[in-house]
């Protein structure tokens, strides 16, 4: 079953504390805006809905015997600079709101490292945590055949987002092409095994482009309290594919890791994690938590810990006006998408701690998916190094892009690195404008400037 969703209800109004997806995509775009100008009113509404939504339905025979429904969706937010690219998520808590607001964040993320696609996102109403592997790959071919040409090597090409891998991505490739035979599907989907495709460096790339903008974003001087990586302590939520890449990254350039955490809770350690020894337990015990000769604590106490860098890597909303107060951190770097709520973003703003927004933060991803693409395409193999390098560098000039935008659009003249001092946090005012709003504004000033020059149809 197929059918056409509305997921653009309702308007965004002032709201204390939001928590659904969607508003708080709204909320933002909007904020956004008032920085759009010279740019038709039409035009910019053209961005608030998605293009596309799809809601599927289907029954799966479980292997006990029974049957069970699955409700699924995808959503192309916008095509005007590619095909749609985004992830597909499995979790209890997907919704079509959630996947909306995320379709639409890609769109931005895409814009912003200069890749030409468009934004999308899918997701399926599971708990894989209670699923066997067969009864995934069973879930992921029927969702995939419900999905039928909405996705396709030129049209929407998911990738792995939460609790899907390249296991999934290998089963949504076979069974598209199973569909559409004699036809070069790989570029059907990214982040696939590299037997099938996918790139060196996909994995890592989420986790890795969060340390390079960091990194960049240091280099540029802008925090006096926070110099560089070396030797900077960092908490991260989450022990994923980002979380663990990032943890990696940011050890590798020589900062402390003293806080990981899972769904069951986090370990803390102010003199530094092994990673080696937290993955050789993760994998004997399933958890993080227990690891010897680590303090236990959950994942609200490690949003607090006392760092330098606070890494949110796991879900949506993890950082709130309810729990804000306690955030100890003085940079916040968004790999997850939308961990921190607007109500929570404009307190941190007012006590002068820069968050690194999620459209910039985890761009790694995507921009890696593109590489995967376009080795699709042209039957290529590109190694590791090259990835990366790749990588790097596109990352490096969105983070200008983002850098120079929000100078222009608000730099006080009284921020200079003099007046913060050593430790001390730069003084912000309430209603400045943020990261995150200036890479909104970056990322919509060039599809709206694409989307005039192909012109409106007719
Ligand atoms: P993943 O499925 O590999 O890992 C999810 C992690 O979240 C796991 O460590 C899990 O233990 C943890 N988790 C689950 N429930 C939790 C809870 N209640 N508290 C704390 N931790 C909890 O997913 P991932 O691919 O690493 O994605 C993590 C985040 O990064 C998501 O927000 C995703 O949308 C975002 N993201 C992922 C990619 C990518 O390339 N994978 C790209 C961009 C953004």
């Amino acid at each position: 079953m197929t059918e056409l969703i509305d997921a653009s209800r309702a308007s965004a109004d002032d709201q204390l504390e939001e928590l659904d997806p969607l508003e708080i995509a709204r909320w933002r775009f909007n904020r956004a805006r008032e920085h759009l100008v010279g740019f038709k009113r039409g035009l910019i509404q053209f961005f608030e809905a998605p293009k596309r939504s799809i809601a599927v339905c289907f029954p799966v025979e479980m292997e006990d015997g029974s049957i069970r429904t699955f409700h699924g969706y995808r959503v192309l937010h916008n095509q005007v600079m590619g095909p749609g690219k985004g992830g597909i998520r499995y979790h209890p808590d997907v919704t079509a709101g959630e996947v909306a607001a995320l379709a639409a964040l890609m769109t931005w993320k895409c814009a912003i490292v200069k890749i030409p696609f468009g934004g999308a996102k899918g997701g399926v109403v599971c708990n894989p945590k209670e699923l066997t592997e067969v009864e995934l790959r069973r879930i992921t071919r029927r969702f995939v055949h419900e999905l039928g040409d909405n996705i396709g090597p030129h049209t929407d090409i998911p990738a792995p987002d939460l609790y899907t891998n390249e296991q999934t991505m290998a089963w949504i490739f076979d069974t598209y092409e199973a569909l559409h035979p004699g036809a070069n599907s790989r570029p059907v989907v990214t982040g696939k095994p590299l037997d099938l495709g996918g790139s060196a460096g996909r994995r890592d790339a989420t986790g890795l482009g969060a340390f390079f903008v960091t990194e960049r974003f240091l280099e540029l001087g802008l925090m006096p309290n926070l110099v560089g990586i070396d030797g900077a302590t960092v908490a991260i939520q989450g022990y994923g594919q980002v979380a663990k890449a990032a943890a990696r990254a940011f050890r590798d350039a020589g900062a402390l890791i003293v806080a990981l955490s899972d769904s069951q809770g986090g370990i803390h350690d102010q003199d530094g994690l092994d990673l080696e020894a937290i993955a050789d337990y993760k994998r004997e015990h399933g958890t993080v938590v227990g690891l010897p000769e680590t303090r236990t604590i959950t994942n609200e106490d490690l949003l607090g810990l006392e760092c330098d860098i606070l890494i949110p890597a796991a879900l949506g909303n993890q950082i709130r006006q309810d729990n804000v107060g306690k955030i100890r951190a003085k940079l916040l770097v968004e790999a997850a998408n939308a961990p921190i709520t607007p109500a929570a973003d404009d307190i941190l703003s007012a006590r002068g701690i820069f968050v690194l927004p999620d459209i910039l933060a985890n761009a790694g991803g995507v921009t890696v998916s593109y590489f995967e693409w376009v080795q699709n395409i042209e039957n290529e193999k590109w190694a590791l190094e090259d990835v990366n390098r790749r990588l790097k560098r596109r990352i490096r000039r969105a983070v200008d892009d983002v850098v120079r935008c929000w100078q222009e659009l608000d730099l006080p003249t009284d921020l200079t690195p003099e007046r913060g001092g050593e430790g001390t946090p730069v003084a912000v005012s309430r209603d400045r404008v943020d990261l995150r709003t200036a890479a909104l504004v970056v990322a919509v000033r060039r599809v709206a400037r694409a989307t005039l020059e192909r012109g409106i149809w007719p």
